[in-house]
């Protein structure tokens, strides 16, 4: 018998279950790239319904309970004596979302003997020191895919809202007012920018695709380039680095993941070589923008909006210069996190704990850390000492 620990975030306001909104999802075939969508075995949830809060458990108690095992669910996960902390103690497998994250730190791992897997429901583990979890042998997993095009849409909208200045004249409308010339001040087309990517990975390349109709010019940068054939299709301008790039874009978008690589790439070093006036969109991580130079470079009008949903710490506290700086489109952690996603990183979730009681392979391409190393997903876009 295992003892399952899931830190989900708290129910809404108006209590469990919100009224379902539509009757069902939609039907997808696969991911784009061809990967399989998650395959458990069952699942006990309805799809479409509140699944990554307390009450929706990720739809995992009956499954977990009829094997055995114990699950213990909690959105109480900082501070001392959090009630994450003192189930930690003996947990053998922790489950926690990115929107809401559990920290595994280097400490907290050394206090948990018995945990084997940290699995993420959703993608980026981050939240999890991979070192440690590395030199403990703790397998960390996340559901690789699950809301790839979730961000990717977000990001999008995200756009089209900064460069048209979408919120600020929503609000106008909002209250009654009719203020034309303070709504299109600041409102642009998209049509003949330059947009460029940090990272055309799973995200990164959706955006590009999904922008290509916009007649924009396409910029990216990874550290793996992308197969000729895509870049001809898109029209993409690939650049070695985005101090490289950046110069050249007048809107840009974060989709790495947070490593040592990654962590504080836009200082105030960088911002002054963007565009004056340039957008910069961040769903990846908070820590990879420096969060003064972020102020700082608005209240200046280097730049002329910024966007994401991604903060440090999650929760971010209240006086947090992100809710307040001018220009903003900030939203809490929330583009993964679509009734459709949780649809789909619930039953992924499932699927990686019946492979791990089962005692089979989880599925490679959700792995991050196994073994005492980084592998499978992790291997390809985590570094080591990160
Ligand atoms: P992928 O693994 O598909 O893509 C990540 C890409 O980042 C890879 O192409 C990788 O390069 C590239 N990369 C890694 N380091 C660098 C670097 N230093 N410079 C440039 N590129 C780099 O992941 P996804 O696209 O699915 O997700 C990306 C990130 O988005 C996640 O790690 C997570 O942090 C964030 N995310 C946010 C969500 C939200 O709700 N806001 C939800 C889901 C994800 P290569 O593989 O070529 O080495």
């Amino acid at each position: 018998m295992a003892k399952v620990l899931c830190v989900l975030y708290p129910d809404p306001s108006g209590g469990y279950p919100p009224p379902l909104v539509r009757d069902g999802l939609p039907q997808l075939e696969h991911y784009p790239d061809g990967q399989t969508l998650p395959s458990p075995s069952a699942i006990d949830f309805t799809p479409g319904a509140l699944l990554g809060s307390v009450s929706g458990e990720l739809g995992l108690r009956r499954f977990l309970e009829d094997a055995g095992h114990e699950l213990v669910v909690t959105a109480d996960k900082d501070g001392d004596n959090s009630e994450f902390d003192r189930h930690l103690a003996d947990a053998d497998v922790v489950i926690s979302q990115p929107f809401w994250p559990a920290y595994l730190t280097a400490e907290r791992i050394e206090k948990a003997p018995n945990l084997k897997l940290a699995l993420t429901a959703g993608i980026g583990s981050d939240h999890v020191d991979l070192d440690a979890a590395i030199a403990h042998g703790v397998t960390v997993a996340e559901v690789t895919y699950c809301n790839s095009i979730s961000v990717a849409e977000h990001v999008v909208m995200m756009i089209l809202s900064l460069v048209r200045n979408y919120l600020p004249s929503n609000r106008i409308a909002s209250e009654g007012g009719w203020d034309i010339s303070d709504c299109v001040s600041r409102a642009f087309d998209l049509e003949g920018m330059d947009v460029g990517t940090v990272a055309a990975g799973r995200i990164g390349l959706a955006v590009l695709r999904r922008l290509a109709p916009f007649d924009v010019r396409l910029h990216y940068t990874d550290r793996h380039r992308l197969p000729t054939e895509i870049e001809q299709e898109l029209n993409l301008t690939f650049h070695e680095s985005a101090a490289a790039m950046v110069p050249h874009c007048d809107v840009v978008t974060v989709n790495a993941p947070l490593h040592s690589e990654t962590r504080g790439m836009f200082d105030d070093d960088l911002i002054a070589t963007m565009r004056r006036g340039a957008y910069l969109i961040n769903t990846a991580r908070g820590l990879i923008a420096d969060r003064e130079a972020v102020v700082r470079a608005l209240e200046s009008g280097q730049l002329a909006g910024y966007a994401g949903d991604v903060w440090y710490p999650q929760p971010a506290p209240p006086d947090h210069p992100w809710r307040s700086m001018p220009n903003h489109g900030m939203t809490p952690h929330i583009s993964g996190s679509t009734l459709s996603a949780q649809a789909r990183y619930a039953a992924g979730t499932r699927e990686i704990l019946e492979s791990f009681f089962g005692g089979t392979p989880v599925r490679d391409e959700y792995l991050i850390v196994d073994g005492g190393k980084l592998a499978g997903a992790g291997a390809h876009s985590y570094s080591k000492g990160g």
